[in-house]
């Protein structure tokens, strides 16, 4: 297997992964370059979800490998831990801590994970909750936020961590149609200020206009990959063409 070169910042080659007789990821090789945004498209049950989880390590694999910044995902341990928090990931759910205010949600990971003090953390993430636009919900509780605000809190909070990488699975698929905005708003910010995504999501707009690259995925494996420009306007295999038109 030929070593990926010093400026990928997250490289699958080979990546295999089954569920019991499911193929769910068919010899995978992706690189994404340092402050790319990719977004991965395709249909449900193609494996998009399978992919995130496996660059965080909340899933093995069984064949290939994944390097993030040049470094092999080990498979537990003390580095694993280490490579993990340099991956950010936001779920479709925003899984905040329902008896910890919002300050506390963002502040929590630093201390405990990177031995920030106490203080210095939440400077921190007051200066992240600002950036995703709640500040002022710091003292808040998740349950009085709306599910738009609790999800850029979601964002504050990989952030705090701050990642190399940030992971994004259907970010705004649980949100009601209003607050879907907001969130992809705070993502397009992230986009322009250079940070690495991979972004999983139905949103085709902000596919076309903060992706670099599109990565259509189907039955497990990378069917195309193309400038979003090339993607929606020429997909080249019939399997893009159908999925196109089932969501656009
Ligand atoms: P996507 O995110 O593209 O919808 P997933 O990665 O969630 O796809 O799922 C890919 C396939 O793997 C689907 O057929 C799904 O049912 C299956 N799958 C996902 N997670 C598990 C699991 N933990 N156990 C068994 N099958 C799973
Ligand atoms: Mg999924």
């Amino acid at each position: 297997m030929e070593t990926p070169n010093a400026r990928t910042m997250v490289s699958l080659r080979g990546v295999d992964k089954h569920f019991g007789d499911l193929h769910v990821l068919r010899s995978i090789d992706l690189d994404v370059a340092p402050r790319e945004v990719v977004v991965v498209v395709g249909p449900s049950g193609s494996g998009k979800s399978t992919l995130c989880r496996s660059i965080n390590r909340l899933e093995t694999i069984d064949g290939g490998e994944i390097r993030v910044d040049g470094e092999l995902l080990p498979q537990e341990g003390a580095d694993l831990a280490r490579l993990r928090a340099e991956v950010g990931m936001v779920f479709q759910s925003f899984n905040l801590f329902a008896h910890r205010t919002v300050l506390d949600n963002v502040a929590l990971a630093p201390v405990k994970v990177r031995k920030v003090k106490k203080a210095e953390a939440e400077r921190q993430a007051l200066e992240l909750l600002d950036r995703v636009g709640i500040a002022d919900k710091a003292g808040s509780h998740p349950a009085q936020l709306s599910g738009g605000q609790q999800q850029r809190a979601a964002i504050a909070r990989a952030l705090a961590m701050q990642p190399k990488v940030m992971l994004f699975d259907e970010p705004t698929s649980a949100l009601d149609p209003e607050m879907v905005g907001e969130v992809l708003d705070v993502m397009t910010s992230l986009a322009r200020e250079g940070m690495t995504m991979i972004v999983v999501t139905h949103e085709m707009g902000f596919a076309r206009r903060a992706a670099d690259r599109v990565v259509f995925m189907d039955h497990g494996q990378i069917v195309e990959q193309a400038t979003p420009a090339e993607f929606f306007d020429s997909p080249r295999t019939e399997r893009a063409r159908s999925f196109l038109a089932s969501v656009l």
